[in-house]
């Protein structure tokens, strides 16, 4: 997948995410990308979230509206994605066997990740900033 969010000068936030699929997927399958709320969740008074990875685990915990829930909440955009891989992985045993990343962006800008697998990548790019982040992993 690739997903990204976008903040403007006046505030206004907006997403996108696209996706592969997945290797030897059953026809027919859709994936998490196109469900609003799981590969991608955005409300305009609070942030967005999108995720990559094994699309299914983040369909079954609607991961993307998640962590914008959670950032509502007053989460910052980090924990909000580390609470959503959390959630994954009380709810799925074999969770170490899937790779699984959030990114989020809140409306004051602040931004955050957080991933099962290490080696999860993106890139924050503003006005004074440009730069390729790993994203903190559950498993070391
Ligand atoms: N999340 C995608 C899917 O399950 C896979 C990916 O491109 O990361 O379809």
């Amino acid at each position: 997948t690739i997903g990204m969010l976008a903040l403007d000068e006046d505030g206004r936030i907006s997403g996108a995410c696209t996706t592969s699929g997945m290797g030897y997927k059953m026809p027919g399958r859709v994936g998490d990308s196109p469900i609003i709320g799981a590969g991608l969740f955005v409300d305009g008074q609070v942030g967005g979230a999108t995720a990559t990875g094994s699309g299914e685990l983040v369909m079954k915990t609607l991961g993307s509206f998640l962590v914008v829930e959670l950032m509502r909440s007053g989460m910052s955009p980090d924990r909000a994605c580390e609470e959503a891989v959390r959630r994954i992985a009380k709810k799925i045993p074999d969770y170490q066997s899937h790779q699984i990343g959030y990114i989020a962006l809140n409306t004051k800008g602040e931004y955050g990740s957080f991933c099962i697998q290490p080696g999860f990548n993106y890139a924050v790019k503003t006005a004074e900033q440009t730069e390729l982040i790993e994203a903190e992993a559950w498993l070391k």
